[in-house]
């Protein structure tokens, strides 16, 4: 007979090639699949996916799963199909047509998984057709949005809710990688999860060394790191400017780096993701654009330059370091000024209410959509331009049009996955005929199905013009034309994007606005200055360890101090008497001719204290001492000269403030874990 664990393993190994439950997953599947409601808190590279893909797919019926980011949806969504597994998303930007066609699809029980923005919740169409379809469980990923206490709060998540009536018995599961204690409580409210259930991974990522740097040459520092961490990273800064310019002062230092932000055209970011992914650039300078979706294991260190919004985002951001388990660094360069500038810059990300109801009906006129109309109307969109003609304050007016993206007015195409969209609406044999009559076309359509397959006769593909002219040896204008004349034949439905930025309405244009009660915005706008209260705190903290005070700000109590960030090591360092080294040196030089790694290099001085041992061995490697080229086992470095040092020159590292000492982590980052 088999077992619900075996029929739960069978799926994870047939389609996601795992063994083995990460931990929790298989608890929040089981509870799943007995069909009750659950908020899962996994941190970043939990694996949640797994957590509603799995169970799905042991059910009859599809899975709804509401998701804010479209790259996101559409990532998954190219992941299950991948796999073999029938899976679609809507999302503000489909035509009506597109929509029409999924949303039949899935009433049909053509897909196992159905993504949707939660603009989308409220749509007619989709609620007509949701009523018609088995659902087998309704999966909200990043549920903290729905928490206007949340740092990341989307009115549109509120319509989540209207869902749970129409799906009477079907199980709700939320996720989420970041949740302090209110918004736990919020989320649960608001979706409605019955009885109420958490299940909650620990955030604490041992592997992860955090360290608050105070210095003003922020730039002399970053070389600094980067030269003594070795490996691949990421430096986040807070302006697309300041991603240009750092990069640029990395090079002229002779360290391989590149920029990426939402300004850059989505071509040239796919290739520079490339180029960092594959690490032929060590270092990637990013505004918060950069991140979501990207699973490279070995980031070696995450350091900021400048204060993050919120500590949610520095621990999702940082936590992008070390996805391999090994040691990483999570760095924040912090100087007293970065305090006031937070604080002036809070100051325009919150621009009053009736400055963004001045920006809404400005769009409204700029893009001439008259009261009540305009859902699903694109538009070309330029922000600069925008704001002269109607002179707006440009940083005020990009907060306020984010925060109408946010809530659902509007969408912005900034996606580096955004792409001309095709399916081929001939059947076979029309399509057959259609290629004799017209060989001019042939080659053309010859390379859509090579590269996309069958499945274009029954979904949107998102296709890339160039690609094709490469293929057919064509331009990509002579391709965009055939592609618009096999439009106007009945023989494809194309949806070409336009270049540059595109504003797409996410609903009507309103007579009056806001929808969203003057009060709500205040709330958040003073729950938003207590968030980056909390950040002056982290990066002013002298006295809790580092990982505690995030773990406690997520909610988490007692765990122990992490014994390697800058506090704990400032607190608790050893230093090592020359005495002490003196012997130590004498006894290590032999014993290292072999490559050993730190615990057998341990082991085998059995007499001396642990912690005097862990010391010395950070010493060696900070002086290089010892060399490695696997990683894990060191050996004596011939080469490395023979003057002994004094404790005054090893308490300074080079990367960190002489009055600081040198990191006892930074050193096992190099061992095997
Ligand atoms: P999250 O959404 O929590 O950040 P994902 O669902 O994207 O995490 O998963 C992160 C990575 O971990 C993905 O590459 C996923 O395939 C992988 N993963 C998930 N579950 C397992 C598992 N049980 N064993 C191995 N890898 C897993």
């Amino acid at each position: 007979m088999e077992t619900i664990s075996d029929r739960i393993h069978g799926i994870l190994k047939e389609y996601w090639g795992y063994r083995q439950f990460r931990p929790l997953q298989q608890e929040i599947i089981e509870h799943v699949l007995q069909g009750r409601d659950a908020l899962a808190l996994l941190p970043t590279g939990g694996g949640k996916s797994v957590c509603f893909q799995v169970p799905a797919m042991a059910m009859r019926g599809v899975c709804l799963v509401v998701s804010p980011l479209i790259a996101l949806m559409k990532d998954q969504v190219e992941n299950l199909v991948r796999r073999g597994i029938p899976a679609a998303a809507i999302y503000g930007g489909l035509s009506r047509q597109e929509m029409e066609w999924i949303l039949n699809g899935a009433v049909h029980g053509r897909y196992k998984f159905l993504y949707v923005s939660p603009e989308r919740c409220q749509n007619e169409m989709f609620l007509a057709h949701l009523r018609q379809m088995q659902v087998c469980l309704l999966a909200v990923d990043e549920a903290h949005c729905i928490s206007q206490w949340g740092y990341d709060f989307r009115p549109p998540y509120l319509q989540i809710a209207g869902l749970r009536p129409i799906l009477p018995g079907v199980p709700l599961l939320a996720l989420t990688a970041t949740a302090t204690p209110d918004v736990v409580e919020d989320i649960q409210e608001k979706l409605q999860v019955h009885p109420r259930k958490v299940f909650r991974k620990s955030f604490g990522r041992e592997n992860l060394v955090y360290y608050v740097i105070y210095d003003e040459d922020k730039m002399g520092r970053l070389e600094r790191i980067v030269r003594k961490l070795k490996g691949s990273g990421i430096v986040y800064t807070r302006s697309r400017r300041r991603t240009v310019d750092v990069s640029m002062q990395l090079q002229q230092r002779g360290i391989p780096a590149a920029c990426y932000h939402a300004g850059l055209p989505p071509a040239e970011r796919s290739l520079r993701q490339d180029a960092w992914m594959a690490g032929k650039v060590q270092v990637m300078v990013a505004t918060n654009a950069f991140g979501m979706g990207i699973d490279k294991p070995d980031v070696r260190f995450v350091v900021h330059l400048d204060l993050p919004d919120t500590l949610e985002a520095y621990f999702q951001e940082a936590g992008r370091a070390g996805r391999d388990g090994r040691r990483s660094f999570a760095l924040l360069v912090y100087h007293d000024s970065d305090r006031l500038a937070a604080r002036e810059n809070f100051g325009k990300s919150y621009p009053s209410m009736d400055f963004i109801r001045r920006v809404y009906d400005a769009l409204g006129n700029y893009c001439q959509v008259p009261a009540g109309c305009g859902e699903g109307a694109v538009f070309p969109f330029d922000l600069r331009h925008f704001c002269h003609e109607y002179v707006l304050p440009v940083p005020e007016t990009a907060s306020a049009v984010s925060f109408l993206e946010r809530a659902g007015y509007f969408r912005l195409s900034d996606s580096v996955k955004e792409s001309s969209r095709l399916r081929i609406i001939a059947d076979y044999e029309v399509l057959y005929r259609y290629q004799v009559e017209h060989p001019g076309q042939e080659a053309l359509l010859q390379a859509l199905l090579r590269v996309h397959g069958g499945r274009l006769f029954s979904d949107y593909a998102g296709i890339s013009e160039k690609e094709m002219a490469r293929r057919c040896g064509q331009t990509e204008d002579q391709v965009r034309k055939q592609l618009a004349l096999l439009h106007s034949h009945s023989i494809v439905d194309y949806r070409p994007l336009p270049a540059g930025v595109l504003l797409w309405w996410g609903q009507d244009r309103l007579k009056h606005f806001p929808s969203l009660p003057g009060e709500v915005y205040a709330a958040r706008k003073a729950a938003a200055r207590r968030k980056l209260d909390a950040v002056i705190g982290y990066a002013t903290e002298k006295s809790l360890c580092r990982s505690r005070y995030l773990l406690q700000y997520f909610g988490e109590e007692g765990s122990p101090d992490c014994g390697s960030c800058d506090v704990c090591i400032e607190r608790k360092h050893p230093v090592l008497s020359m005495e002490d080294r003196g012997r130590l040196l004498a006894k290590a030089e032999p014993l290292l001719q072999a490559p050993r790694d730190m615990k057998a290099f341990m082991e085998a001085l059995p007499d001396e204290p642990e912690l005097l041992l862990r010391q010395f061995w950070n010493e060696l490697l900070a002086e290089e001492r010892i060399v490695s080229s696997d990683g894990c086992s060191f050996s004596w470095n011939q080469q490395a000269g023979k003057t002994e040092t004094t404790p005054e020159d090893r308490t300074g590292s080079g990367m960190f403030p002489g009055s600081e000492r040198f990191p006892a982590g930074l050193a096992d980052s190099a061992t095997c874990n």
